[in-house]
């Protein structure tokens, strides 16, 4: 593969130069047979590790038998994972799509519906500074990253951002307008940073007392990432609305929109797509939940959480890097000294591939059935790419 060909990709991001060709487990294999050792594994979209023998399974099954039918059809895996969704979740009903952001825009859509319906018009969203939500003009201008708000101009109007854990900020921008809030129980791209149970608990009340849906946004929590099945199971209440996106599909494209009852207002012709609920994509899905939603499967994430903090809390000890934060397998080492950058092309020339979503932090996110002995392939790396990145300035 020359230079000649890359350049017909549009340059969207800066990539390295090998071009992977294998995946097996937390390994991938790039074109001149180079070993990688995958803590990124597809952006926490990989949550049973390369050419995982369920997925293969699955999609071979299913293949042979129908691949697409038209959305206006019922398909068996359609039907079955929508039902697995409602049993797991306790929301009542459905949507699937094909990617995260598109599964958010439902939602949107769902909450502006339902403000039609139910509360004069209004269609104002509450979402958080540092939030991220997709990369559609909607979920753009829902999201409160920094650098993206002079981008495409003009946003799409009715999104107002508030910092993440304060509840007096929350509390004095809703208005009569407002019909949800919508956020990631802990901020992915932002760099791992969790909203406070505490805070989340009082979000919910407050939605109740104020008559306000609440959106969250798990498409990168969800799926036993963060230890159980979804994350906030964690938190004693369920929300109106909860997407779902990158682990569902264990690697292939797959998102879902869950709503409760009163929040799924959907009328025929209000939502749709070619690929929704597609029997190919939602067979995978199905074989993915339903093996993550095994209780020795969450025990096993929960235990390799504990057993990853603790490395890494000795490697930021030994480094001074600043802490270590997140939730089971969604965890961030904190850089103080803001060199991320540096330090993922290092880990990558020396076989390991991590992702710095900020300068000043690196992010973790294995397969969920990620071994002990790959933790400590993966930390032996990361020491020495520590020591050599530090050490001169350490003397
Ligand atoms: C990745 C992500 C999205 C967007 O998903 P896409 O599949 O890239 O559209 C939305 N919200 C959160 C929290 C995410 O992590």
């Amino acid at each position: 593969m020359t230079t000649e060909h890359i350049s017909a990709l549009m340059d969207i991001t800066p990539r390295p130069e090998a071009v992977f060709t294998d995946g097996s487990g937390a390994w991938l294999k790039d074109s001149t047979g180079n070993r990688y050792l995958d803590f990124v594994q597809g952006w926490a979209v990989n949550t049973l590790g390369h050419a995982s023998p369920v997925i293969v399974e699955a999609l071979q099954n299913q293949a042979q038998r129908l691949i697409n039918c038209s959305p206006a059809y019922f398909n068996a895996p359609m039907i079955k994972l929508a039902a697995l969704l409602r049993d797991l979740s306790g929301l009542d009903q459905c949507f699937f799509a094909n990617s995260g952001a598109e599964a958010n825009e439902g939602a949107i859509k769902l909450a502006r519906k339902w403000g039609q319906q139910h509360k004069g018009g209004a269609y104002e969203i509450i979402t958080t500074v540092g939030g991220f939500h997709g990369r559609t003009l909607a979920t753009m201008s829902a999201s409160g990253k920094p650098q993206w708000d002079a981008l495409f101009e003009p946003k799409v109007p009715g999104f107002t951002k508030v910092p993440l854990n304060d509840l007096s900020a929350l509390q004095t921008t809703i208005s009569d307008k407002t019909v949800a809030i919508m956020l990631e129980p802990i901020q992915g791209e932002a760099g791992v940073i969790p909203a406070t149970d505490a805070y989340l608990k009082a979000v919910w009340q407050l939605c109740r007392e104020q008559n306000i849906l609440l959106i969250f946004d798990e498409i990168q929590t969800g799926i036993g990432r963060t230890g159980t099945l979804f994350a906030f199971e964690q938190l004693g209440f369920t929300p109106d609305i909860v997407t779902l996106g990158k682990g569902i599909g264990g690697g292939v494209p797959l998102s879902a929109l869950l709503a409760s009852n009163p929040a799924s207002c959907f009328s025929h012709g209000d939502q749709g797509g070619t690929f929704n609920g597609n029997p190919l994509m939602t067979a995978v899905g199905h074989a993915v939940v339903s093996k993550v939603a095994q209780p020795l499967f969450l025990a096993h994430v929960n235990a390799m959480s504990d057993y990853l903090t603790k490395k890494l809390t000795w490697l930021s000890d030994s480094y001074k890097l600043g802490g270590v934060r997140g939730r089971g397998l969604l965890l961030a080492l904190e850089l103080s000294r803001g060199n991320g950058p540096e330090i993922v092309k290092n880990a990558h020339a020396n076989g390991l591939l991590i992702n710095s979503p900020r300068p000043t932090s690196l992010r973790f996110m294995p397969a969920l059935n990620v071994t002990v002995a790959e933790m400590d392939a993966m930390i032996d790396i990361l020491d020495k790419v520590l020591a050599e990145t530090y050490a001169p300035a350490m003397a």
